[in-house]
């Protein structure tokens, strides 16, 4: 039988390329920097790339100003970034590559039929995927065992949990070796099997789903769906404001993902939903979403904005 090498000990893992460099690959650049690894951070589009280095450096003061971080280890995160727009150049040395590009099944497949050929042999291929089959990603390489979901919450540097998705081919080892390095990370990993939206993204985007819907049918305006969500329940975030923070296009790359992968109309994309991506309102991102950003607050959209 062909047998993948893996690595059995975690201090075998020192190089970490990350793909993408948008809201969350920025994010997951910066956790495993903060904790010593050597990260290349990979994008196509140098701007994306700039954004990615500013943001970090935003991200670094806040948590030296919040006794964190001191100012040495920020410099030392930093050093420990480089940036490439070379797919084959950044990958060559990593012991792991956390795939974080755009949500789009066709773009992540040739990216892993591409680390398939650049990367070494025994480095582990994740996705930081929302809602893509681990399985069908797995299946465009030729390393199955190798490949598992590396699912980090944003703002990664804060949030603690990853979901750690094992494929249908996903191995114990490769399993056990992204569950101790979240540890590592100091993060809590949960283990999940692969079916659409694994566990966070199935509860979650239903909610999210039918809070626009709400919105849509005139229940209510944006500000008065997040204040019963805040103050009713608890939840730190309003459901649209959490969907601008997630970006409104990746909130219906997963919707579709969950309404093809089930068959089941419950999960169809609320049209207001639908007519917002289409017409570039992503949310934070953009500037505009559920809430306008564009003069640096977040205020809520006029209701007949969403009729
Ligand atoms: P984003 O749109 O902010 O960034 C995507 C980045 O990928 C862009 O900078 C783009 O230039 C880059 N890119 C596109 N094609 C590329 C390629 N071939 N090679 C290298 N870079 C490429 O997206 P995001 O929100 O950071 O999402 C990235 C991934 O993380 C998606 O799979 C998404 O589902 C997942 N995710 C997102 C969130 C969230 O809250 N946004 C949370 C968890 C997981």
């Amino acid at each position: 039988m062909f047998c993948v090498p893996f690595f059995h000990y975690l201090s075998d893992m020192k190089n970490i390329a990350i793909i993408g460099s948008g809201t969350m690959g920025n994010g997951i650049a910066h956790t495993f920097a903060q904790y010593g690894f050597q990260v290349n951070l990979i994008d196509i589009s140098l701007d994306a790339l700039g954004k990615a280095l500013n943001t970090i450096e935003k991200n670094l003061d806040r948590q030296v100003a919040k006794g964190i971080l001191t100012e040495q280890e920020k410099a030392g995160t930093l050093n420990n970034i480089t940036t490439k727009t070379d797919l084959q150049e950044g990958v060559a040395q990593a012991d792991l590559i956390v795939e974080a590009a755009t949500e789009n099944l066709e773009l992540k497949l040739k990216i892993f039929k591409d680390l398939d050929l650049f990367a070494k042999p025994e480095a582990i291929l994740a996705s930081n995927t929302s809602s893509i089959s681990i399985t069908q990603i797995a299946a465009a390489t030729n390393r199955g065992a190798n490949v598992i979901g590396m699912h980090f919450m944003n703002p990664v540097p804060v949030m603690k949990l990853v979901e750690v998705i094992r494929g249908y081919a996903t191995s114990n080892e490769t399993t056990n070796a992204i569950m101790e390095l979240a540890k590592q990370l100091q993060k809590v990993p949960v283990e999940v099997n692969d079916y659409p939206g694994f566990v966070a993204n199935r509860i979650l985007m239903p909610m999210i789903n039918e809070s626009i819907y709400t919105l849509y049918e005139g229940v209510a305006g944006v500000e008065e769906i997040d204040t019963v969500m805040k103050l009713g329940m608890a939840h730190p975030m309003g459901p649209l404001q959490l969907a601008d923070f997630i970006g409104l296009d990746v909130c219906l790359a997963i919707l579709n993902v969950l309404h093809s992968g089930f068959g089941n109309p419950k999960y169809a994309p609320c049209p207001l939903l639908v007519n917002m991506v289409m017409a570039g309102k992503k949310g934070v991102k953009s500037g505009e979403g559920f809430y306008d950003y564009s003069r640096g607050v977040k205020e809520a959209m006029v209701a007949e904005k969403f009729g």
